[in-house]
Order: C-alpha cells, then structure tokens, then sequence
C-alpha cells in the first residue's frame, strides 16, 4: 500500500538511513543530537524543556512526582494489555542505545514479521541530527518497500481519551521516519487510546505540521539559544525543571506568575513593551482592550491584578459606588448559618472513582469543628460511602454546603445518577452549595500566582500539614494504599482532605469580612 495522492505529503524523504551499528558507538556519542519522538512531544508542551533537557545542568532536576510515575507505569501496563491481543516480536538492546535497537528492528522488518512491539527507527539528517522514532508497534501490510512485497504502519498506544493534537504529531513523526528506513511511505498510521479504540491519523492534515514542529524543534537544539522562562502550571508541575524554571521566574518577577497571562496575551504585552508588573499595573486598560484575546475586562482584570500584586493586597473587583457601600455580595451568596459543611472530594478520575468524601462541620453555636471523612478503602465501597455522604449532609438539612470549584457539584450530580439516587433527594442537596472559587473570583483580585485553593489560603497564612500533598499525590498514596496494605498512606490522603476543607473554611471567613462585613447569621 503506497501513497496514493503523493502530492499531498511531503515529496522528500528524510535524508538517508545511517546503518551503522552498536559498535560503532564511541565516547562521542554523547555529543550527538538524539531527536526523539519523545524530545518532539515535550517541544510541543516546552521548547524550554527540550533545550534545558539537552544543555542544562542535570543537578538543578528535581525528582519526577510520585504522580508522573504512576502515570507511566499505568501507561505501560495499558501497552501491555493491548499488546497482549496478539503475538508481537520484540526487538532487544541496552537501553537508549538507539542503533542497537534500530539494528534488531531492521532485521525484524526484513524477515516480514508481522508485529513490532517497541521497535526503533533511525535516520541522520544532513544537519547531523540523529531522528530516532519508537512506536509502540509496528504492523506489517501489503504494499513495497525495500523490503519486498510488504512494508510497515506505525501504532501508538496511549491512555489519553482524545485523540490529541500532539499524540497525532508523535505517530506522523513515527511515519515520516520509517518512510526513510523502508524507502516507501505507509499511507496509514493509527492511535489506540484507552475508551476511544482506534483512531485513524490523517497524514495529509498532520504531516505538514509535525514538520513545522520538528523544524522548530531542530533550531531549538542546533542554536543553543535558551528559550525564555514561561510558567504555566497546567504543563509545568510534573515537569522535571520546574524549581528551577520557577526560581527563575521568581526571581525576574516573570509576567507568567500574573494570573490572566497566557503565552499569547504575554506575546502582545511584549510587542507593547509591557514587560513588567509596573508597567501593566500603571497602564490604562484602554491601551489593552484592542489586543487580541483581551477585550474590555481583561485588560481592566488584568490592570488590576498587576496592582494588587505590586501592593501585596486584595482589591475589590468593582469599587463600591454606592453611599453608604453595600455588600459585594448578598446573605444568599454567601450565606452564614449556625451549621457549615465544607466538602472536598478524593477522586481519581481516570478510574471513575470517587474515593473520599471529606466534610468538616462547623457548628458556630458550639463552636466545634469536626472533620468526617467517608472513605472508600477499596473501589466497591464508593457506593457505600456515597449513600454515608447522603446521611451526613441530610442530618443538617439547613447547613449551606461550601466548596471550591464546580468539582464537587458536578460528582454529586454524577454519583446520583451513577447510585440512581432519587431526584428529591439531590436537588435540594445542590441548591446548598456555595463554590467559593466562583465568588472569589467574582469579587476580589488577589496578590496570587493563580486561584487555586493553596495559592489564596496560603496567602491567608492557612499552612498545610504536608506542603508536598495536592490532588494527584493523594491518588498516589491510594494506589500504594491498595498494593501495600499500609494505613499510613490513608492517614496521609485523611490529613490532606481536612487541610484542604479547613482551608476552604479559612477563604469562606476572610471572604465574609471582605465582602460584607455587616452580616449577620441567618
Ligand atoms: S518547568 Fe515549565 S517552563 Fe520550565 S522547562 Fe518545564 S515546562 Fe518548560
């Protein structure tokens, strides 16, 4: 099976193949630029990454998280699985050692067989950059290639649900590469993700931009030029630089510590020589309306967001204008009641599992504090749990019901219906719930790198009792709670889930002085 519209895919083959084996290997080597298909994933999240992987001093790495790992072990075990359908040949070599592996690869390819777990393949270009492309499975199909009267389709195996643009990057890069070792390109590749099932990759539509990215890629590596700092958390926190990219950023005061600017926004910032806090902070919201993706309130958000940094202290959104000032946000917006429920949920969504419910009740009156976590020790007793969460939260059928971010609504709406529990009982439960993220963000500009929960507690100087802990360690501990036996990993995933509804408690009181100081219990 060869291309049939040519015209449409690159018409150049990468230049050719370096046969050379693992003898040849010598101390040099270390010297050679090895452009992975996993180096050109990660210049797709990072170009920093890439180059910092490639130059930086390896000593300022800190330890990958606990969470990255699990991701990988489950990501192999997934392989594994899929792999196990069928039989598959698997080629073996020393670790890393690329030509090895391609050398045991080729001679697969050459006697036909008809699947390649984990194969390697390898082309140096004319500027010296080794590619070297891994995909989790090579299939054999009718067509020609160098080989004879057959030739090889690349298959990645992930765990993502999507298809995503950067998974699609990675097997077209798989294709492009293998076009060069067997002379002759695959006119299919094809992703399995994990709930999705196959998915076919349109060469004609990825192709041409898994070129721009590698080309990039390539400059990244060949120019030595280190790529500005850009810290964005959604990519950042499990990557393996991130202290030091921080310190970094920290120490310039980076604009990508501002909440609200994104790489574009910060792009459009620049080419106004808007680099500074101090220079946003004094700057009319007028000059930034007209940028792209700004518009009226985020160039006022933003202003001020720059100002409330600069004087380390909260801003109310909009400035009271009425005489004498009322709230900023009503009793029914946030309400104060003799009894308070602050809930945060332990899930581990990937397994579609909720693990624990986390309620701190607040009794005003008595002033007392108790913490009631329904934990799920093992998957089949979320259900039991769920119904144990109904009872509590039904005893005090009056008790606004706080929490930050819509997680917690969407999962009780979710395990309703997953428990068919009856409507009657789960509307009223939601009319109950107070995000506190919602109104935050609503009324109040913060001197916070984001608005998440630990950012604004810490900055209300709530502590939590392990600064290491977040959400996916807490599905971490769970797994190692699962294999292990060891209740001290409950104990820790407990003592999280309370600092976490204790710090809600802490935003949710700072919030009622700060938007409405006169009221009163209802
Ligand atoms: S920490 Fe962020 S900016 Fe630094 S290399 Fe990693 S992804 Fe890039």
């Amino acid at each position: 099976m060869t291309v049939q519209a040519s015209a449409q895919l690159p018409t150049s083959l990468p230049a050719s193949v370096n046969s050379a084996n693992s003898a040849e290997i010598d101390a040099a080597d270390s010297m050679k630029i090895w452009l992975t298909d996993e180096v050109l994933f990660n210049y797709q999240r990072c170009p920093r990454r890439v180059f910092l992987d490639r130059y930086g001093d390896r000593d300022q790495r800190s330890r990958p998280p606990d969470y990255l790992q699990k991701l990988r072990q489950d990501s192999f075990l997934h392989q594994r699985e899929v792999l196990s359908v069928a039989p598959f040949y698997e080629p073996s070599y020393p670790r890393r050692d690329w030509m090895a592996g391609f050398a045991a690869t080729t001679l697969l390819m050459q006697q036909g067989v008809d699947r390649i777990a984990n194969g390697v393949l390898q082309v140096t270009l004319d500027n010296g950059i080794h590619l070297v492309s891994c995909p989790d499975l090579l299939v054999k199909q009718p067509g020609h290639s160098i080989w004879g009267d057959w030739l090889y389709a690349p298959i990645d195996i992930r765990l993502g649900k999507r298809p995503k643009l950067d998974y699609q990057v990675a097997v077209a890069f798989h294709t492009y590469v293998l076009a060069a070792v067997q002379g002759m390109w695959a006119e299919n590749c094809w992703l399995i993700l994990r709930q999705r099932g196959t998915y076919a990759v349109s060469l004609v539509d990825v192709l041409p931009r898994m070129e721009e990215i590698l080309q990039g890629c390539m400059e990244t590596l060949l120019q030595q030029q280190e790529p500005e700092v850009f810290i964005s958390h959604s990519r950042c926190d499990l990557c393996h630089w991130f202290n030091h990219c921080y310190e970094a950023a920290q120490s310039d005061r980076h604009l990508s510590l501002l909440p609200g600017v994104t790489p574009s926004r910060y792009a459009h910032l620049k080419a106004l020589q808007l680099k500074t806090l101090e220079t946003i902070a004094t700057a009319p919201p007028k000059q930034l309306e007209s940028l792209p993706g700004f518009g009226a309130q985020v160039a006022q958000r933003l202003v001020k967001q720059a100002q409330s940094t600069l004087q380390n202290r909260a801003l109310a959104h909009v400035e009271a204008s009425a005489s004498p000032p009322v709230p900023l946000l009503s009793t029914s917006e946030l309400p104060t009641a003799n009894i308070e429920l602050y809930f945060d949920i332990e899930a581990a969504p990937e397994q579609n599992l909720v693990y624990l419910h986390g309620v701190l009740v607040v009794d005003r009156l008595a002033q007392t504090e108790t913490f009631c976590p329904l934990l799920a020790e093992h998957h089949a007793d979320e259900g039991k749990v769920w119904n144990q969460f109904l009872e509590l939260v039904l005893q005090y059928p009056n008790a606004p019901i706080f929490h930050f971010c819509p997680y917690e609504v969407q999962t009780v709406k979710r395990l309703g219906q997953h428990y068919g529990t009856p409507s009657y009982l789960i509307e009223p439960l939601l009319h109950r719930f107070v995000d506190l993220h919602e109104r935050v963000t609503r009324v109040a500009i913060l001197p916070v790198e984001s608005y998440a929960l630990k950012p604004i507690a810490r900055w209300l100087g709530f502590n939590w009792r392990d600064a290491e802990a977040n959400g996916a360690q807490s599905i971490c501990w769970y797994d190692q709670w699962l294999a292990t036996g060891d209740r001290a990993y409950l104990k820790a995933i407990l003592r999280y889930n309370e600092d976490d509804c204790r710090a809600t408690y802490r935003v949710k009181d700072w919030l009622v002085q700060f938007a409405q100081p006169a009221q009163s219990p209802i």
